[in-house]
């Protein structure tokens, strides 16, 4: 067993749920406090200095004797929290990784010139709060702490609440630019989101940038009436007006080779015998480029709004989150992959970009180079149970994840 494997076990069955066999890990949840609990205990059993953050994302510090520690240092990891029923991969791979390749470099005797962190992000996925990658947007002072406390989450509680309860200091929230400063380097082991891995038959490469990408919330209201007696022509139903909506969201996204996802909304008073007051829908949309997710988005609005106007409702959008196109470090991407080269018979490593937004986004968005390794994922599912990466490809990303930080963090590898 390698020491990925070991570590993988341990981690896998924290909050993974039997009915679905996805994954429920919220932020400040009793299972991503247990993923946690794991990144400590993983962490001091490698004499790693840990520590949360004032954002509550986690960090393993690994400051080997005679290296200057206020040196940047080079930083690997990723999340550990899921999507709804997410799956065992998508971000825990990245965490799960950055250990083994610890354990890998540290078995060959390698001794870094400089500091090497192991960061777990907080809240990446949004799930509970609604905003993703909400740790590394507080702590680079794109979220603001006054927002994100009063956030209100899925079961009613505000951000600052479940802090609380979990033990979290909410008050503490806030930038933390002399974190920021000493992250030299990020690089984040992920699995992929797609199948570009498996047509180009490669277990590893390396991004190139990800899409412009933005959350908006529609609310449609109507009036709500007798589902039996109520005629027709005289309703006035937000969910004839939302499913307008829904249709031009998919018609659009397809004409123009992008991404718009209706994956959440909330009725009044959702009852089957009822014609709804009103319907909240949250809009997922994404594309290759800025004026095309601004194109795209302004279509879904006019079929909201021609929705609203052959049902008698009206309907309002508001924006909850935008991250415009992010392009990686070049020269921090091109080392990363010569790196990795290094390590694959096959020689080249593929260049991709992506659909899915990512810490090592934010970070590059505020000027700390980043990059981004991306392990295959045989059906290309993410977000679903289904998500899986074969073995052997893990191990290939932590072998290449290895070579990378070796090759960062040692002026001289042996
Ligand atoms: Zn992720």
């Amino acid at each position: 067993m390698t020491p990925f494997d070991a570590l993988w076990a341990e981690l896998e069955p924290i909050g993974r749920e039997v009915g679905t066999g996805g994954y429920r890990r919220f932020v400040f949840d009793t299972a991503e406090l247990d993923c946690r609990e794991w990144f400590v205990a993983t962490a001091e059993a490698r004499g790693l200095d840990v520590e949360t953050d004032r954002n509550t994302n986690l960090w393993a510090w690994w400051v080997p004797d005679g290296v200057d520690a206020t040196i940047p240092a080079l930083v690997i990891g990723s999340h550990l929290d899921s999507v709804p029923d997410g799956g065992a991969y998508d971000g825990p791979l990245g965490v799960v990784s950055a250990f083994a390749a610890l354990d890998e470099i540290r078995a060959a005797g390698v001794h870094p010139d400089r500091p090497v962190a192991l960061v777990a992000f907080a809240d990446e996925e949004g799930a509970r709060f609604g905003i993703a990658c909400a740790g590394s947007r507080l702590m680079t002072g794109q979220l603001a702490p006054d927002t994100a406390r009063a956030l209100v989450g899925r079961d009613g509680a505000t951000m600052a609440e479940a802090m609380q309860r979990s033990g979290f200091d909410a008050g503490g929230l806030g930038a933390d630019p002399d974190r920021v400063a000493r992250i030299g380097e990020f690089v984040e082991l992920h699995i992929e989101q797609g199948r570009h891995l498996v047509e180009v038959g490669a277990a590893v490469g390396v991004a190139e940038s990800i899409w412009p990408h933005g959350r908006y919330r529609f609310t449609f209201r109507g009036v709500a009436d007798h589902a039996g007696t109520t005629r027709m022509q005289d309703r006035h139903d937000p969910m004839v007006a939302y499913a307008h909506a829904a249709l031009a969201a998919d018609a659009a996204a397809r004409a123009a080779d992008s991404r718009a996802t209706f994956g959440r909304i909330e009725v009044e008073p959702n009852g089957t015998n009822a014609v709804p007051s009103l319907v909240r829908a949250w809009l997922d949309a994404r594309a290759a480029d800025q004026s095309t997710l601004d194109a795209l988005v302004a279509r879904i609005s006019r079929g909201a709004s021609e929705g609203a106007a052959r049902s008698s409702t009206e309907v309002e959008l508001s924006t909850e989150s935008t991250t415009p196109l992010l392009t990686f470090d070049v020269p921090l991407r091109d080392r990363v992959a010569h790196a990795a080269e290094a390590v694959h018979a096959s020689g080249r490593i593929p260049v991709l970009p992506t659909a899915a937004g990512h810490d090592a986004g934010i970070l590059t968005s505020v000027g700390v180079p980043s990059a981004m390794l991306f392990v295959r994922n045989p059906t290309g599912i993410s977000h679903s149970p289904r998500e899986f990466a074969e073995p052997g490809d893990c191990h290939a990303g932590v072998a290449t994840l290895a070579a990378v930080v070796t090759d960062l963090a040692v002026t001289d590898p042996r």
